[in-house]
């Protein structure tokens, strides 16, 4: 069994791996490169145990020995409970700090007042402010007549808004001391069964966040970055979301982006070749948009609340929560996580699909850590598996007719079509 650090004095890196570092806002990775990881609750062992296996193959693939990683295992949830009194122990945060490079499995939130959800908190301790969601399509079955167009990621700023937790209930001696405030000092009467909510959005947390979202559209490629906000309405929060989030990019990567008023006013309606057209959409007008027309968007960045109905809504159009992969990003620090939760009904029955812990740490190594190779053997090993239909039990349901793979045959399969795959012709793609 493998004891883990309950306090950050027992956390002691494994000696056959080097630690990444961070200098001068660049990561520094070793070719032997550590990677922390909990497998959480659930069914969280499970897809974590996968993840792995299909990484390590990758990962060997690419580099042929060259390159590998060395897995450190910490706890956390019901297991750290039992090992150490805590659901998530300091050991296991400080060899997430130590360690930059981190992937997590799910974990059950316990039911109850009171108690703040441990994937908040890692977020907080961490500054983990940039929830990265990519949304794309390999094929599985989907709801959208043109699902081969999706191709987004959503920036979700990951610290303030609505998710500050600034809140009181309406009963409260703070709610009545604000809205004692608010009618003496600015004129504005709430009646007394008004509960009160802040949305903080501040220019630094916003700016950090879109220099993120940018970098990644440069970094793939991609030709659209999106500005979703509500500052028709919140125009001191949401509307100064886009003010400022225009300010960075056209300040910081100028020569990158063209805006789409300037494509209109001096490029006569077509974006200049090689530039990334940036502008900006009100969120309710972007909900519908990337269903009616999911070409024209990529990289999406956005407040907290936006974020969090908009990668919902995406992520149902390409086959739901079982392929829905997650990285939380700071300054030199990730965690990669699935959108999903610890699905405790199916936990310890090898059938649940493990597809969207795997991307989540593909995206860790490919776009976090810089090994890109691994994201062209997963994403095709992905594609190849659901175009044999190789799925597990929730894609098997929706394709009709065919019989699902358990999780661990799921893995094989990938594994399989890794060693297999022509590096070279997928570059060349
Ligand atoms: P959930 O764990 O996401 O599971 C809900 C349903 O989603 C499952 O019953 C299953 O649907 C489907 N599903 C989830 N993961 C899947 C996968 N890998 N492959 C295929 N289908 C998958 O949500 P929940 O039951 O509401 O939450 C359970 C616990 O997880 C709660 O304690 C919650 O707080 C926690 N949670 C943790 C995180 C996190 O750690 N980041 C995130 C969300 C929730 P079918 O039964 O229809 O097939």
């Amino acid at each position: 069994m493998v004891s883990h650090p309950c306090t950050a004095d027992e956390v002691k890196p494994p000696s056959e791996g080097r630690l990444a570092k961070f200098e001068n806002g660049k990561l520094i990775v070793p070719d032997n490169l550590i990677v922390a990881y909990f497998k959480g609750d659930g069914i969280g062992p499970e897809i974590v145990e996968s993840a792995k296996r299909v990484l390590d193959a990758a990962v060997d693939k690419a580099y042929g020995g060259s390159r590998r990683i060395v897995w450190w295992e910490v706890t956390a949830g019901e297991e750290a409970q039992k090992e150490c009194n805590s659901l998530l122990p300091d050991g296991t945060l400080q060899a997430f700090k130590m360690a930059r490079v981190n992937l997590k499995g799910p974990l059950t939130t316990p039911v109850g007042g009171g108690f703040r959800s441990l994937n908040v908190t890692l977020r907080m301790v961490l500054d983990l402010y940039s929830n990265v969601r990519p949304v794309k399509w390999y094929g599985q079955p989907t709801p959208h007549c043109h699902p081969e167009k999706i191709d987004w990621v959503i920036f979700r700023e990951n610290t303030e808004d609505v998710y500050a937790g600034i809140e009181w209930q309406f009963d409260s001696a703070e709610a009545q001391k604000l809205r004692d405030f608010l009618k003496k000092e600015l004129g504005i009467e709430l009646t007394p069964d008004t509960g009160i909510g802040i949305k903080p959005i501040s220019k630094w947390r916003t700016q950090r966040h879109v220099r993120r979202a940018m970098e990644w559209a440069i970094r793939n490629g991609y030709k659209h970055v999106t500005i979703m906000h509500k500052g028709n309405i919140m125009k001191y929060t949401e509307g100064a979301f886009r003010q400022w989030a225009y300010d960075l990019i056209l300040s910081e990567f100028r020569d990158y982006v063209v805006t789409e008023d300037e494509v209109n006013t001096k490029y006569g309606g077509k974006t200049p070749e090689g530039k990334i057209i940036v502008n900006d959409r009100i969120a309710d007008n972007m909900m519908q948009q990337i269903i009616t027309r999911p070409g024209d968007y990529n990289v999406i960045v956005t407040p907290n609340l936006n974020g969090d109905y908009i990668s919902d809504e995406a992520n149902a159009l390409v086959g739901g929560i079982g392929m829905a992969a997650g990285l939380d990003m700071g300054d030199g620090v990730a965690v990669a996580e699935p959108v999903h939760g610890s699905a405790p009904k199916y936990a310890g029955k090898n059938v649940i699909n493990p597809t969207a812990e795997i991307l989540s740490g593909m995206y860790l190594l490919s776009d976090f850590v810089g090994w890109s190779e691994v994201r062209l053997l997963v994403e095709y090993a992905v594609r190849q598996a659901i175009a044999h239909k190789q799925v597990t039990y929730d894609l098997a349901r929706e394709m009709g007719g065919i019989t699902p793979i358990s999780t661990t045959e799921y893995t094989d399969v990938l594994v399989g079509y890794i060693r297999h795959a022509d590096l070279k012709a997928l570059k060349g793609q």
